[in-house]
């Protein structure tokens, strides 16, 4: 099946509305698709924690013409690097030169991004409470089952996260999630004092970020290794205090501002490479292709070329087939490399043996700040396709 008949060809089923599902949605309408999004939760949109839109990513989001709205919504980043435990910088990004060089870095609350893209895609495509559970490709097209009745289109984009059902049904054979050995906690605060420089700070096995919001409010994360599935018995707030509360300010006084009931933890999971992002009219976007470790803070900026790059060439070739094969191929390309880089930053910040993070901590503070930024163009020199 090239493209299903006429009438299913210039039609889309998105499945999830995350960033990468609403960011496809958008596109292929502005390009003249018929498009329905399926998402299972009755509203769209996590709350609770914050966002990094790297260059690549604001890129993505102005071909769509969201990159107005959303950096109205967010904060440029003005201080960031790595410290240690007792506030020492080891290494300082220069964002005066990383501006120049690449655009803007900016940190969003999920939510105004999700309002910006809302916004932008109407109400009209979006069906709530919608949970995909098949997706059958037919002589006609592709039919897709949920539990609120069923659609049919010529494309299908599975957009539906980590754990996709789209994946599940069409690509039986690719390995489950992985985990990556420690798991990490998220919340937005309202510190008592205002809070101006963000950063990481990374001490032995336990890593604590800070960004500021635009709204005064600051989004905060922890990382530590454990095993899958721990959790705290004391509650993760006293954990948290624990292991951070006596860091460099203003980590002990952004935990006393937290409110335990909207602390998130999520063990940290990754996707094994998929041979494929694509089988016949049915393509893979975001994290339900290519879920990543969170420390290059790119998953989001990467769905978001992944969606933009797929509308893209829907609109460059005549048919589905030759349109996703393009996909399939400028993606992997991208993203895979990528994965890995974010996997061994991962291992480098996360290390516990104490020479090593001697060592770690030594290399940091006396690297050079040019080659640790020209070093940032294989992950931020990206631009949407053309056409
Ligand atoms: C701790 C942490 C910090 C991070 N920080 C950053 C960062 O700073 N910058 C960054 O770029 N990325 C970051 N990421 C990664 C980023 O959050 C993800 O890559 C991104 O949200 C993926 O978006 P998505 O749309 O692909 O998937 P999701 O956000 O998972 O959306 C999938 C959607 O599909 C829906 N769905 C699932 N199954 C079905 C079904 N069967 N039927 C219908 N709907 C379904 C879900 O309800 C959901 O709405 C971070 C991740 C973590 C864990």
């Amino acid at each position: 099946m090239a493209g299903g008949p006429i009438g299913q060809q210039r039609r889309a089923v998105v499945v999830g509305a995350g960033i990468a599902g609403l960011t496809a949605a958008i596109a292929l309408q502005q390009r003249g698709w018929q498009v329905e999004v399926l998402e299972r939760a009755t509203e769209v949109g996590p709350a609770g924690s914050g966002l990094s839109l790297w260059p690549n990513g604001l890129r993505g989001l102005d071909a769509i013409g969201a990159g107005a709205g959303v950096r109205e919504q967010a904060l440029s980043a003005t201080e960031a690097g790595m410290r240690d435990p007792s506030g020492r910088w080891l290494a300082r990004t220069d964002i005066a030169g990383f501006r120049e060089r690449y655009g803007d870095l900016v940190l969003i609350h999920r939510t105004g991004l999700f309002e910006v893209l809302r916004r932008a895609l109407g109400d009209g495509p979006l069906t709530l409470g919608a949970a995909v559970h098949s997706v059958v490709v037919t002589e006609g097209g592709v039919r897709v089952e949920h539990s609120l009745g069923t659609s049919t289109a010529g494309l299908v984009l599975g957009a539906d996260g980590i754990n996709s059902t789209v994946r599940a049904l069409h690509w039986p054979d690719a390995p489950p999630p992985a985990y990556a050995g420690y798991t990490a906690w998220r919340a937005i605060v309202t510190p008592r004092g205002p809070v101006t420089s963000g950063g990481e700070t990374i001490g032995r096995g336990e890593r604590f970020g800070i960004a500021p919001l635009r709204d005064g409010r600051v989004y905060f994360y922890g990382a530590a290794d454990q095993p899958a599935g721990a959790s705290s018995p004391d509650g993760e707030l006293a954990e948290l205090r624990r292991r951070f509360g006596t860091w460099h300010d203003p980590i002990p006084g952004l935990l006393a501002a937290t409110d335990p009931a909207t602390l998130l933890r999520h063990d940290i999971y990754e996707l094994p490479r998929l041979r494929s992002y694509t089988r016949g009219p049915i393509a893979l976007l975001g994290d339900a292709a290519h879920a990543m470790t969170p420390n290059l803070g790119q998953g989001a900026n990467l769905a978001i070329e992944d969606a933009v790059t797929a509308a893209a060439l829907l609109d460059r070739h005549s048919d589905i087939a030759t349109a996703l094969t393009a996909y399939d191929r400028l993606r992997r390309a991208r993203v895979e490399p990528l994965q890995r880089l974010s996997r061994r930053t991962g291992i480098a910040l996360q290390l516990s043996w104490a020479p090593a993070v001697l060592l770690r901590d030594a290399f940091m503070r006396i690297a050079p700040v040019g080659p640790a930024l020209r070093g940032l163009a294989p992950v931020l020199n990206w631009d949407p396709p053309t056409g």
